[in-house]
């Protein structure tokens, strides 16, 4: 097969029913991870699964939501918000809460709370406090008319269960205060084993080049409702994976570490096993999250600029060279983990914008949507930058020895 629909390939599986949303700690995720080393040692990588415990919140059957007679929709209608709610099963009354109006405390124990309107400087965990402080069985929230809801999979201390709501819905629902509530949320947390994926390439070197790309998404509600995160970050690993296709063919004057890493979407749980445990040190890392939004590769997101950092300056470098902008965002990806750690890091990503920014986490992420032109180019841009690194090393001036 060759090189250009190799990475097709990999794009097809990392977003097939198969991967089933790459959720972190699911058969989906495993299988992708048994994909991933298999490819790595193909190319002659010596390659291992590192063992990262990853807390999550995951759902594991569909939520429910019935007011009255009218039963909602999940992810359309209504979604769960993992990181400040509990899961459980909830029967009770709704109370609609308004501003201005005059309740006693014992009006409040054992509602089903809903909050029309976010008032301005609305702070939603102090809500779900004190929605929890006035003895609240559940709290809804008003947010918005996504297409989608946004899915998320932090796990938090959530005491009760905590739901947005589409706004039209909400504005039904308070025109039948007081009606009968049954919410089923089936929310797990917990901490689950899940594996980075490791390949090394040695080169009788002290220096350690990485590249980095977390495979893990969001996993996929149901069969109907999938999420396959084509851009968030089947993207990266493909193009990952696809450089590290054509640095193997190469007589590289470092070793060349590739790291696909789970637990991103739940807290950068595998960057941070690998930056507490890496297999050999590591001397400077490029991370790749979200590439392929856009028809051509005009800008792209560099991370947190350290100063006077060799690797920012010839990442910089290379793009400017190349006509593409640099974009100087930190973004709160894996690459994050590694700069709190001191490693020279690229955080390389297209910052998604218009509509590539509301399909994020959310069923509209698919393969259909990526630009595949564009993530060719930014196979060249990795490329090169790794072969500008190998330039330095040979002259033996480097910056990076210790
Ligand atoms: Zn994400």
């Amino acid at each position: 097969m060759k090189n250009r629909h190799r990475l097709e390939h990999d794009l097809n599986f990392l977003t097939s029913p198969q991967a089933a949303g790459r959720l972190s700690g699911t058969a989906g995720a495993h299988r992708t991870a048994h994909y991933l080393k298999a490819e790595l040692d193909s190319l002659g990588f010596d390659s291992a699964l590192q063992p990262v415990g990853v807390p999550a919140a995951r759902l594991t059957s569909t939520p429910r939501l019935i007011v009255g007679t009218q039963t909602f929709s999940p992810r359309r209608d209504f979604a769960e918000l993992t990181a400040l709610s509990a899961g459980g099963f909830v029967n009770s009354q709704l109370l609609v809460v308004r501003e201005d109006d005059l309740l006693r405390p014992e009006d409040f124990k054992g509602k089903v709370f809903l909050i029309l309107v976010r008032p301005q400087g609305f702070n939603l965990a102090e809500t779900v406090n004190a929605a929890v402080e006035l003895g609240a069985a559940a709290l809804l929230v008003e947010h918005g008319e996504p297409q989608w809801f946004h899915k998320t999979v932090y796990s938090g201390k959530g005491k009760i269960p905590v739901l947005r709501v589409r706004t039209s819905i909400a504005e039904e629902l308070a025109h039948i205060n007081g009606a009968q509530v049954e919410l089923d949320l089936p929310l797990d947390r917990a901490t689950r084993p899940c594996n980075n994926v490791l390949g090394l390439l040695r080169n009788d070197s002290d220096f350690t080049f990485a590249l980095t790309a977390h495979y893990d998404h969001l996993g996929d509600d149901s069969e109907n409702v999938r999420f396959s995160g084509a851009f968030d970050n089947a993207s990266g690993v493909a193009a990952i994976l696809q450089t590290a296709r054509e640095l193997a063919k190469e007589k590289l004057p470092f070793n060349l570490l590739v790291a696909f890493l789970t637990g991103e979407e739940s807290g950068l749980w595998g960057a941070k096993q690998l930056i507490t445990h890496p297999p050999v040190p590591i001397s400077a890392i490029i991370n790749l999250d979200g590439i392929g939004s856009e028809p051509k590769l005009n800008a792209l997101r560099l991370g947190h600029r350290g100063r006077g950092d060799p690797l920012a300056e010839l990442g910089e470098s290379v793009l400017l060279k190349r006509g593409i902008q640099a974009q100087w965002v930190s973004g709160s990806d894996d690459s994050s983990a590694f700069i709190s750690k001191g490693i020279p890091t690229l955080g390389l990503g297209q910052q998604p914008t218009g509509q590539a920014r509301s399909v994020m986490h959310t069923p509209l992420d698919s393969l259909e949507l990526l630009h595949l032109e564009t993530i060719h180019q930014g196979v060249e841009v990795l490329v090169e930058i790794a072969r500008s690194i190998s330039e330095i090393q040979k002259e033996k001036n480097h910056v990076y020895a210790k």
